[in-house]
């Protein structure tokens, strides 16, 4: 899967680094950073991770047919 903010609605809320802690997580700055192209096994978490951010910042697509999204 593919996992995409957009950095212009994000407030840092950080509901997303709770919900799937290993594709997101805060920088040395308390900045959200994470990862782009998780495995699928954390799909279940970041679809959570999708309808906990208050600001709908968060987007998801699958990949392509052979891994290329
Ligand atoms: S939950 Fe949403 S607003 Fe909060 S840090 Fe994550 S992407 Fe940003």
């Amino acid at each position: 899967m593919r996992v995409t903010v957009d950095p212009n609605l994000c407030q840092s809320h950080g509901q997303c680094v709770f919900a799937a802690p290993d594709v997101f997580s805060f920088d040395e700055d308390d900045y959200p950073v994470h990862d782009a192209n998780p495995s699928d096994a954390y799909a279940e978490h970041v679809r959570t991770a999708v309808s906990m951010c208050p600001v709908r910042a968060i987007t998801i697509e699958a990949r392509g047919p052979r891994g290329a999204a």
